[in-house]
């Protein structure tokens, strides 16, 4: 039996895993083999790897600075940002990190102490609660077993089963389809490229360089329709001036786009943190630094116990709530074409960016 049993060792679960280590027994469980380095084919975490000033900041506070093995060149002062409907582009100054993203969960996991139980390479199928109790199925390469816990919390993503199971009810959180691809270039791009194009959706699309690779992203409305979105996309960019070389990797994943009011961090007796619970910025879709903090957050709650952690919780993240609904309030800005137009047209705030060419 264990103390408490957290489901993901992305940012968020291994975070709280650290922090709960001393006080708890542990169980955190992955479907990654987080232990090792990602050998090819393995699943991994679909993501553009940027580190975002909020999600330094929490590095900061947790008295985390990255290992140089995370860090992937080059490093970005700026956002090229292109309205595909205007035909029409500004830069503006922004501070990103630039990273491997497998290489930071593995570098976050490899802080967990050794008295946390790790469960690598294993799903979680489903879970029950009686009396207290929490009894998880869980599998690995064909074998099914039990684990019990007192405490269970969801760190297990935008599509998070712990938050399917706890309720009974359609839970309304706004979900995308992320579609991303990994291509050669022989020349890095400079910048991270933040894309708009109504015709294909209305979030956004991004290219982010990393070493002599380039993403190629875009958030879709999930359905059938998504694949050819994403051809669409990829044609305008080319029709635009961008190009790439050999495709090298494809990958996918849900994401989400919470209202200020949908994120649940407590449902039917479980936390959840991270994206499981929908804490991700609405507007940049940056998820890293809300990961971190709601992380934080409940371990914070459970420090004093388990009785009363779920309340303690839960009022602790009505800041995050309220910072969510300050995304919600920007989005027009960012994301009505007019305004938009108006915003990029005006220049304020823009950078001018010389040709390196
Ligand atoms: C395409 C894309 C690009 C993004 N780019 C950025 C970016 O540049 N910067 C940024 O800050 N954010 C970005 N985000 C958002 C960010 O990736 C997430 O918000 C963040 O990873 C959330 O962290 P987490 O720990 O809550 O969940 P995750 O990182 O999703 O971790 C969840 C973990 O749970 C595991 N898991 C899931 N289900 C099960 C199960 N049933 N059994 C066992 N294990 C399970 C998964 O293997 C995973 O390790 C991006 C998201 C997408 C989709």
């Amino acid at each position: 039996m264990y103390d408490i049993a957290i489901v993901g060792a992305g940012p968020a679960g291994a975070t709280l895993a650290r922090l709960l280590a001393s006080r708890y027994q542990v169980l955190l469980i992955d479907r990654r083999d987080l232990a090792h380095q990602a050998s090819p084919g393995a699943i991994t975490k679909c993501c553009g790897g940027l580190l975002a000033p909020d999600a330094q900041k929490v590095l900061a506070e947790l008295g985390l600075g990255l290992p140089e093995e995370v860090l992937v060149g080059p490093q970005l002062f700026v956002v090229r940002t292109i309205d595909l409907d205007q035909s029409y582009e500004r830069y503006y100054q922004r501070f990103y990190v630039n990273i491997d993203r497998e290489k930071f969960d593995r570098w976050l996991v490899s802080l967990v102490p050794d008295s946390v139980t790790r469960c690598f390479g294993t799903t979680l199928c489903g879970y029950q609660s009686e009396q207290g109790e929490i009894t998880l199925t869980l599998q690995q390469a064909g074998s099914r077993w039990q684990e019990k816990a007192r405490f269970l919390v969801g760190a297990d993503g935008a599509n998070s089963l712990v938050r399917r199971q706890a309720t009974t009810t359609a839970m309304h959180l706004r979900q995308y389809v992320a579609i991303q691809e990994r291509f050669r270039v022989e020349q890095p791009m400079p910048y991270f490229t933040a894309l708009f194009a109504s015709r294909v959706t209305d979030f956004y699309g991004w290219t982010i360089p990393k070493r002599n690779e380039l993403l190629v992203g875009v958030a879709l409305k999930p359905g059938r329709q998504a694949e050819s979105l994403f051809q669409d996309f990829k044609l305008r960019l080319l029709r635009y001036g961008l190009s790439w070389g050999e495709r090298t990797r494809r990958e996918g994943a849900f994401l989400l786009r919470p209202q200020a009011n949908q994120p649940l961090p407590v449902l039917g007796g479980v936390a959840l943190v991270g994206e499981a619970a929908g804490w991700i910025s609405p507007s940049s879709a940056e998820g890293v630094s809300y990961a971190l903090r709601s992380a934080m957050m409940l371990a914070d709650s459970l420090q004093p116990g388990l009785a009363g952690a779920l309340g303690r919780y839960q009022k602790a993240t009505g800041r995050l709530r309220l910072n969510l609904l300050g995304k919600n309030l920007k989005s027009p800005a960012m994301y009505n074409p007019q305004l938009r137009t108006l915003a990029m047209r005006s220049g304020l705030l823009s950078v001018k960016v010389r040709s390196t060419n």
